[in-house]
Protein backbone atom coordinates (compact mmCIF):
# COMPACT_ATOMS: atom_id res chain seq x y z
CA UNK A 1 0.00 0.00 0.00
CA UNK A 2 1.15 3.53 -0.94
CA UNK A 3 2.61 5.33 2.21
CA UNK A 4 1.15 8.66 3.24
CA UNK A 5 3.93 10.53 4.30
CA UNK A 6 4.86 13.78 6.09
CA UNK A 7 3.31 17.34 5.18
CA UNK A 8 -0.05 15.57 4.00
CA UNK A 9 -3.03 16.81 5.74
CA UNK A 10 -4.95 13.93 7.96
CA UNK A 11 -8.05 14.34 9.11
CA UNK A 12 -9.78 13.54 12.40
CA UNK A 13 -13.58 12.88 13.07
CA UNK A 14 -13.92 14.42 16.73
CA UNK A 15 -11.58 16.91 18.59
CA UNK A 16 -11.82 15.68 22.62
CA UNK A 17 -8.55 14.67 24.17
CA UNK A 18 -7.58 11.36 21.91
CA UNK A 19 -7.84 13.62 18.94
CA UNK A 20 -5.43 16.36 20.72
CA UNK A 21 -3.15 13.73 21.24
CA UNK A 22 -3.72 12.27 18.06
CA UNK A 23 -3.12 16.05 16.61
CA UNK A 24 0.53 16.44 18.72
CA UNK A 25 0.97 12.91 17.65
CA UNK A 26 0.56 13.75 13.68
CA UNK A 27 2.39 17.44 13.97
CA UNK A 28 5.16 15.81 15.95
CA UNK A 29 5.81 13.53 12.69
CA UNK A 30 5.63 16.80 10.38
CA UNK A 31 2.05 15.83 9.44
CA UNK A 32 -0.99 18.66 9.23
CA UNK A 33 -4.17 17.82 10.68
CA UNK A 34 -8.11 19.03 10.02
CA UNK A 35 -9.99 18.27 12.82
CA UNK A 36 -13.90 18.34 12.69
CA UNK A 37 -15.71 18.76 15.41
CA UNK A 38 -19.14 20.80 16.14
CA UNK A 39 -17.72 22.53 19.31
CA UNK A 40 -15.35 26.01 19.01
CA UNK A 41 -13.24 24.87 21.76
CA UNK A 42 -12.46 21.86 21.28
CA UNK A 43 -9.33 20.60 22.82
CA UNK A 44 -8.21 19.05 19.58
CA UNK A 45 -9.47 22.32 17.02
CA UNK A 46 -6.98 24.46 18.97
CA UNK A 47 -3.98 22.61 18.02
CA UNK A 48 -4.74 21.13 14.77
CA UNK A 49 -3.82 23.12 11.73
CA UNK A 50 -7.96 23.30 10.85
CA UNK A 51 -10.71 23.35 12.49
CA UNK A 52 -13.65 22.45 10.80
CA UNK A 53 -16.73 23.41 12.89
CA UNK A 54 -19.36 21.25 11.78
CA UNK A 55 -21.76 18.17 12.83
CA UNK A 56 -20.43 14.66 11.97
CA UNK A 57 -23.10 14.15 9.76
CA UNK A 58 -23.25 17.74 7.45
CA UNK A 59 -21.98 16.70 4.03
CA UNK A 60 -20.35 19.61 2.99
CA UNK A 61 -18.32 19.75 6.21
CA UNK A 62 -17.62 15.43 5.36
CA UNK A 63 -16.68 16.73 1.45
CA UNK A 64 -14.21 19.13 2.90
CA UNK A 65 -12.73 16.82 5.05
CA UNK A 66 -12.17 14.76 1.60
CA UNK A 67 -11.23 17.22 -0.49
CA UNK A 68 -8.64 18.39 1.71
CA UNK A 69 -7.46 15.27 3.74
CA UNK A 70 -5.21 12.25 2.71
CA UNK A 71 -6.20 10.17 5.01
CA UNK A 72 -9.26 10.60 7.55
CA UNK A 73 -9.52 8.58 11.19
CA UNK A 74 -11.79 9.05 14.24
CA UNK A 75 -11.56 9.54 18.43
CA UNK A 76 -14.54 7.91 19.12
CA UNK A 77 -16.80 5.50 18.70
CA UNK A 78 -20.19 7.17 18.27
CA UNK A 79 -19.24 9.07 14.76
CA UNK A 80 -22.11 8.22 12.51
CA UNK A 81 -20.60 4.54 10.52
CA UNK A 82 -22.63 6.14 7.37
CA UNK A 83 -20.70 9.24 7.82
CA UNK A 84 -16.83 6.64 7.30
CA UNK A 85 -18.69 4.76 4.61
CA UNK A 86 -19.09 8.37 2.61
CA UNK A 87 -15.69 9.61 3.04
CA UNK A 88 -14.02 6.11 2.60
CA UNK A 89 -15.60 6.41 -1.42
CA UNK A 90 -13.30 9.23 -1.56
CA UNK A 91 -10.34 8.86 0.58
CA UNK A 92 -8.32 6.86 3.02
CA UNK A 93 -10.23 6.06 6.07
CA UNK A 94 -9.17 3.81 8.99
CA UNK A 95 -10.74 2.03 10.81
CA UNK A 96 -13.80 0.92 8.55
CA UNK A 97 -16.83 1.48 9.05
CA UNK A 98 -17.34 -1.71 9.33
CA UNK A 99 -15.34 -2.12 12.39
CA UNK A 100 -16.49 0.98 14.09
CA UNK A 101 -20.02 -0.26 13.27
CA UNK A 102 -19.22 -3.32 15.32
CA UNK A 103 -17.64 -1.48 18.51
CA UNK A 104 -20.84 1.08 18.41
CA UNK A 105 -23.55 -1.36 19.51
CA UNK A 106 -22.70 -4.12 22.33
CA UNK A 107 -25.26 -6.70 20.56
CA UNK A 108 -23.10 -6.11 17.31
CA UNK A 109 -19.81 -6.78 19.94
CA UNK A 110 -20.76 -9.10 21.55
CA UNK A 111 -22.03 -11.42 18.76
CA UNK A 112 -18.80 -10.53 16.83
CA UNK A 113 -16.63 -11.25 19.16
CA UNK A 114 -18.07 -14.89 20.22
CA UNK A 115 -18.45 -15.41 16.73
CA UNK A 116 -14.97 -15.21 16.75
CA UNK A 117 -14.23 -17.96 19.06
CA UNK A 118 -13.39 -15.89 21.87
CA UNK A 119 -15.32 -15.62 25.15
CA UNK A 120 -17.59 -12.68 26.62
CA UNK A 121 -19.74 -12.43 29.46
CA UNK A 122 -23.24 -14.63 29.28
CA UNK A 123 -25.44 -11.92 27.19
CA UNK A 124 -29.06 -11.29 26.24
CA UNK A 125 -30.19 -9.01 23.38
CA UNK A 126 -32.69 -7.44 24.89
CA UNK A 127 -34.15 -5.30 21.77
CA UNK A 128 -37.58 -4.95 23.61
CA UNK A 129 -39.94 -5.77 26.44
CA UNK A 130 -40.80 -8.75 25.09
CA UNK A 131 -37.23 -9.94 25.27
CA UNK A 132 -37.47 -9.66 28.94
CA UNK A 133 -39.78 -12.23 29.31
CA UNK A 134 -37.70 -15.54 28.71
CA UNK A 135 -36.27 -17.18 31.43
CA UNK A 136 -33.91 -14.74 32.63
CA UNK A 137 -31.99 -17.17 35.73
CA UNK A 138 -28.84 -17.61 33.97
CA UNK A 139 -28.19 -13.77 33.35
CA UNK A 140 -28.78 -12.50 36.92
CA UNK A 141 -27.73 -10.59 39.01
CA UNK A 142 -26.58 -8.56 35.47
CA UNK A 143 -25.97 -5.46 34.47
CA UNK A 144 -28.56 -4.10 31.94
CA UNK A 145 -26.71 -1.66 29.15
CA UNK A 146 -27.74 0.79 26.35
CA UNK A 147 -26.56 -1.17 23.52
CA UNK A 148 -25.83 2.28 22.15
CA UNK A 149 -23.72 5.73 23.17
CA UNK A 150 -22.88 4.42 26.82
CA UNK A 151 -19.92 5.47 28.32
CA UNK A 152 -17.66 5.55 31.41
CA UNK A 153 -20.55 3.26 33.30
CA UNK A 154 -23.64 6.08 31.86
CA UNK A 155 -26.51 4.09 30.40
CA UNK A 156 -25.85 0.92 32.72
CA UNK A 157 -28.34 -0.66 36.02
CA UNK A 158 -27.52 -3.57 37.73
CA UNK A 159 -30.75 -5.43 38.46
CA UNK A 160 -30.75 -8.33 40.69
CA UNK A 161 -34.95 -10.05 39.04
CA UNK A 162 -36.30 -10.38 36.72
CA UNK A 163 -39.11 -7.08 37.85
CA UNK A 164 -35.71 -5.15 38.40
CA UNK A 165 -34.64 -5.93 35.04
CA UNK A 166 -37.91 -4.35 33.60
CA UNK A 167 -37.80 -1.34 35.56
CA UNK A 168 -34.38 -0.93 34.81
CA UNK A 169 -34.99 -1.38 30.52
CA UNK A 170 -38.05 1.47 31.24
CA UNK A 171 -35.40 3.48 33.19
CA UNK A 172 -33.18 3.23 30.01
CA UNK A 173 -35.92 4.23 27.70
CA UNK A 174 -37.13 1.10 26.26
CA UNK A 175 -33.89 1.51 24.01
CA UNK A 176 -32.04 -1.81 22.68
CA UNK A 177 -29.82 -3.13 25.71
CA UNK A 178 -27.87 -6.29 26.41
CA UNK A 179 -28.40 -7.82 29.56
CA UNK A 180 -25.30 -9.84 30.67
CA UNK A 181 -24.50 -11.96 33.94
CA UNK A 182 -22.34 -9.89 36.66
CA UNK A 183 -18.95 -11.66 37.06
CA UNK A 184 -16.87 -12.18 40.10
CA UNK A 185 -13.47 -10.31 38.50
CA UNK A 186 -10.39 -10.81 39.89
CA UNK A 187 -9.13 -7.79 37.50
CA UNK A 188 -9.40 -6.21 34.49
CA UNK A 189 -6.69 -5.36 32.02
CA UNK A 190 -6.90 -4.25 28.65
CA UNK A 191 -4.62 -4.55 25.92
CA UNK A 192 -3.88 -2.32 22.37
CA UNK A 193 -2.69 -3.29 19.44
CA UNK A 194 -2.03 -1.23 16.25
CA UNK A 195 -2.45 -3.02 12.94
CA UNK A 196 -1.61 -1.68 9.50
CA UNK A 197 -2.34 -5.00 7.52
CA UNK A 198 -1.84 -9.14 8.12
CA UNK A 199 1.56 -8.96 8.74
CA UNK A 200 2.28 -5.81 10.72
CA UNK A 201 0.31 -6.05 13.64
CA UNK A 202 1.81 -5.15 16.87
CA UNK A 203 0.54 -5.33 20.37
CA UNK A 204 1.24 -2.87 23.43
CA UNK A 205 2.60 -4.53 26.81
CA UNK A 206 -1.22 -5.41 28.78
CA UNK A 207 -2.50 -2.91 31.33
CA UNK A 208 -4.28 -3.59 34.99
CA UNK A 209 -6.87 -1.51 35.14
CA UNK A 210 -8.88 0.10 38.08
CA UNK A 211 -12.27 1.77 37.61
CA UNK A 212 -14.00 4.46 40.29
CA UNK A 213 -17.74 5.03 39.76
CA UNK A 214 -17.72 3.16 36.66
CA UNK A 215 -14.45 5.73 35.30
CA UNK A 216 -11.11 4.33 34.96
CA UNK A 217 -8.87 5.89 37.71
CA UNK A 218 -5.85 4.27 37.25
CA UNK A 219 -3.55 2.12 34.85
CA UNK A 220 -0.65 -0.18 36.27
CA UNK A 221 1.73 -1.72 33.83
CA UNK A 222 2.84 -3.89 33.54
CA UNK A 223 -0.34 -5.50 35.12
CA UNK A 224 0.12 -7.90 37.98
CA UNK A 225 -1.09 -10.74 36.11
CA UNK A 226 0.69 -14.08 35.23
CA UNK A 227 2.93 -13.73 32.05
CA UNK A 228 0.74 -16.99 30.77
CA UNK A 229 -2.63 -14.68 31.48
CA UNK A 230 -0.71 -11.66 30.13
CA UNK A 231 0.47 -13.54 26.74
CA UNK A 232 -3.31 -15.00 26.50
CA UNK A 233 -4.97 -11.38 26.66
CA UNK A 234 -2.31 -10.38 24.08
CA UNK A 235 -3.20 -13.17 21.70
CA UNK A 236 -6.60 -12.71 21.71
CA UNK A 237 -6.68 -9.39 21.05
CA UNK A 238 -4.52 -10.20 18.45
CA UNK A 239 -6.90 -12.94 16.98
CA UNK A 240 -9.79 -10.49 17.55
CA UNK A 241 -7.80 -7.59 15.26
CA UNK A 242 -6.97 -10.20 12.87
CA UNK A 243 -10.37 -11.74 12.70
CA UNK A 244 -12.08 -8.22 11.82
CA UNK A 245 -9.32 -7.45 9.58
CA UNK A 246 -8.84 -4.44 11.74
CA UNK A 247 -6.94 -1.05 10.73
CA UNK A 248 -5.89 1.10 12.72
CA UNK A 249 -5.62 1.09 16.82
CA UNK A 250 -7.89 -1.03 18.31
CA UNK A 251 -8.14 -1.20 22.69
CA UNK A 252 -9.64 -4.47 24.19
CA UNK A 253 -10.65 -4.49 27.73
CA UNK A 254 -10.61 -8.13 29.33
CA UNK A 255 -12.03 -9.13 32.69
CA UNK A 256 -9.81 -11.54 34.35
CA UNK A 257 -12.35 -14.39 36.35
CA UNK A 258 -11.04 -15.61 39.49
CA UNK A 259 -9.96 -18.99 37.80
CA UNK A 260 -7.43 -16.68 35.28
CA UNK A 261 -10.14 -17.31 32.61
CA UNK A 262 -10.45 -14.01 30.15
CA UNK A 263 -13.55 -12.94 29.51
CA UNK A 264 -13.43 -10.21 26.87
CA UNK A 265 -15.67 -6.98 28.19
CA UNK A 266 -15.85 -4.42 25.46
CA UNK A 267 -13.60 -3.00 22.32
CA UNK A 268 -13.29 0.50 21.42
CA UNK A 269 -11.98 1.01 17.62
CA UNK A 270 -9.70 3.86 18.69
CA UNK A 271 -6.73 4.87 21.23
CA UNK A 272 -7.91 4.04 24.85
CA UNK A 273 -7.37 5.92 28.43
CA UNK A 274 -5.91 2.95 29.35
CA UNK A 275 -3.21 3.64 26.92
CA UNK A 276 -1.96 7.34 28.10
CA UNK A 277 0.61 5.16 30.07
CA UNK A 278 2.30 4.70 25.86
CA UNK A 279 2.93 8.49 26.01
CA UNK A 280 5.84 8.68 28.16
CA UNK A 281 7.08 4.52 28.65
CA UNK A 282 6.54 2.99 25.68
CA UNK A 283 9.01 3.47 22.42
CA UNK A 284 6.16 4.68 20.42
CA UNK A 285 2.73 5.98 21.65
CA UNK A 286 -0.78 4.86 20.96
CA UNK A 287 -1.46 8.29 19.40
CA UNK A 288 1.71 7.61 17.03
CA UNK A 289 0.42 4.34 15.87
CA UNK A 290 -2.71 5.78 15.07
CA UNK A 291 -0.91 8.10 12.58
CA UNK A 292 1.25 5.08 11.30
CA UNK A 293 -1.28 3.21 10.28
CA UNK A 294 -3.65 5.42 8.79
CA UNK A 295 -0.55 6.58 6.45
CA UNK A 296 0.09 2.76 5.98
CA UNK A 297 3.26 2.84 7.53
CA UNK A 298 3.92 -0.48 9.82
CA UNK A 299 3.55 0.09 13.60
CA UNK A 300 6.48 0.86 15.51
CA UNK A 301 7.76 -0.54 18.48
CA UNK A 302 5.54 -1.13 21.13
CA UNK A 303 8.61 -1.63 24.21
CA UNK A 304 7.89 -0.79 27.64
CA UNK A 305 10.68 1.25 28.38
CA UNK A 306 9.81 1.40 32.30
CA UNK A 307 7.15 0.48 34.73
CA UNK A 308 4.34 2.84 34.99
CA UNK A 309 1.62 4.05 36.55
CA UNK A 310 -1.56 6.39 34.96
CA UNK A 311 -3.36 8.17 37.11
CA UNK A 312 -6.58 10.14 35.10
CA UNK A 313 -7.44 13.62 36.60
CA UNK A 314 -11.25 14.09 36.49
CA UNK A 315 -12.85 17.54 37.06
CA UNK A 316 -13.78 16.96 40.40
CA UNK A 317 -10.55 18.15 41.87
CA UNK A 318 -10.70 21.64 40.24
CA UNK A 319 -12.86 23.42 42.91
CA UNK A 320 -12.10 27.06 43.40
CA UNK A 321 -8.67 26.91 41.82
CA UNK A 322 -6.45 25.02 39.53
CA UNK A 323 -5.33 21.88 41.48
CA UNK A 324 -1.73 21.98 42.99
CA UNK A 325 0.26 21.12 39.79
CA UNK A 326 3.49 22.46 41.27
CA UNK A 327 3.18 19.51 43.39
CA UNK A 328 3.30 17.02 40.24
CA UNK A 329 5.82 19.01 38.33
CA UNK A 330 8.35 19.13 40.87
CA UNK A 331 8.45 15.33 40.68
CA UNK A 332 11.19 14.65 38.33
CA UNK A 333 9.51 11.00 37.37
CA UNK A 334 5.81 12.27 36.81
CA UNK A 335 4.79 13.30 33.20
CA UNK A 336 1.63 15.81 33.20
CA UNK A 337 -1.04 15.85 30.75
CA UNK A 338 -3.43 18.69 30.67
CA UNK A 339 -6.17 18.79 27.85
CA UNK A 340 -7.04 22.35 27.83
CA UNK A 341 -11.00 21.69 28.30
CA UNK A 342 -11.80 25.09 29.46
CA UNK A 343 -14.83 23.88 32.11
CA UNK A 344 -14.34 21.13 34.60
CA UNK A 345 -17.05 19.50 35.42
CA UNK A 346 -17.54 16.15 37.85
CA UNK A 347 -16.29 13.27 35.78
CA UNK A 348 -15.47 15.22 32.87
CA UNK A 349 -11.67 13.78 32.50
CA UNK A 350 -9.42 16.73 32.61
CA UNK A 351 -6.12 15.20 32.23
CA UNK A 352 -4.19 12.34 33.42
CA UNK A 353 -0.14 11.95 34.56
CA UNK A 354 1.99 8.93 34.08
CA UNK A 355 4.44 8.15 37.22
CA UNK A 356 7.72 6.27 36.30
CA UNK A 357 9.05 3.78 38.31
CA UNK A 358 11.78 1.71 38.82
CA UNK A 359 9.28 -1.02 39.84
CA UNK A 360 5.59 -0.92 39.52
CA UNK A 361 4.80 -1.51 42.95
CA UNK A 362 6.95 2.42 44.05
CA UNK A 363 5.14 3.62 40.94
CA UNK A 364 1.67 2.75 42.16
CA UNK A 365 2.81 4.30 45.95
CA UNK A 366 4.18 7.59 44.36
CA UNK A 367 0.84 7.52 42.48
CA UNK A 368 -2.02 7.21 45.11
CA UNK A 369 -0.10 9.63 47.09
CA UNK A 370 0.01 12.13 44.60
CA UNK A 371 -3.79 11.55 43.63
CA UNK A 372 -4.65 11.63 47.40
CA UNK A 373 -2.84 15.03 47.59
CA UNK A 374 -5.06 16.37 44.53
CA UNK A 375 -8.01 15.56 46.40
P1 LIG B 1 -18.26 1.51 29.65
O1 LIG B 1 -18.59 1.51 28.20
O2 LIG B 1 -19.00 2.53 30.39
O3 LIG B 1 -16.76 1.49 29.91
P2 LIG B 1 -18.24 -1.26 30.53
O4 LIG B 1 -19.14 -2.28 29.92
O5 LIG B 1 -16.80 -1.36 30.25
O6 LIG B 1 -18.86 0.14 30.17
O7 LIG B 1 -18.48 -1.32 32.12
C1 LIG B 1 -17.83 -0.42 33.00
C2 LIG B 1 -17.27 -1.18 34.19
O8 LIG B 1 -18.32 -1.86 34.90
C3 LIG B 1 -16.31 -2.30 33.81
O9 LIG B 1 -15.00 -1.80 33.59
C4 LIG B 1 -16.42 -3.20 35.04
O10 LIG B 1 -15.69 -2.67 36.13
C5 LIG B 1 -17.89 -3.13 35.38
N1 LIG B 1 -18.63 -4.22 34.69
C6 LIG B 1 -19.20 -4.12 33.47
N2 LIG B 1 -19.76 -5.29 33.09
C7 LIG B 1 -19.55 -6.17 34.10
C8 LIG B 1 -19.89 -7.56 34.31
N3 LIG B 1 -20.57 -8.26 33.40
N4 LIG B 1 -19.50 -8.13 35.47
C9 LIG B 1 -18.81 -7.43 36.40
N5 LIG B 1 -18.46 -6.12 36.26
C10 LIG B 1 -18.82 -5.48 35.12
MG1 LIG C 1 -15.41 0.01 29.47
Amino acid sequence: MRHILPNAMLGILGGGQLGRMFTMAARAMGYRVTVLDPDPDSPAGALADVHIRGAYDDSAALDRLADTCAAVTTEFENVPADSLSYLAGRVRVSPSAACVSIAQDRIAEKRYISGAGLQVAPFLAIESGADLDQNLAGHLPGILKLARLGYDGKGQIRVKTPEEARAAFAELGGKPCVLERQLNLKTEISVIIARTSPTEIACFPVAENQHESGILDISIVPARVTPEVAARAQDMALALAQAMDYVGVLAVEFFVLENDDLVINEIAPRPHNSGHYTLDACATSQFEQQVRTLCGLPPADTRLLSPVVMVNLLGDIWRDDEPAWDKLLSQPNVKLHLYGKKTARIGRKMGHFNVLAEDVENALSQALELKQMLH
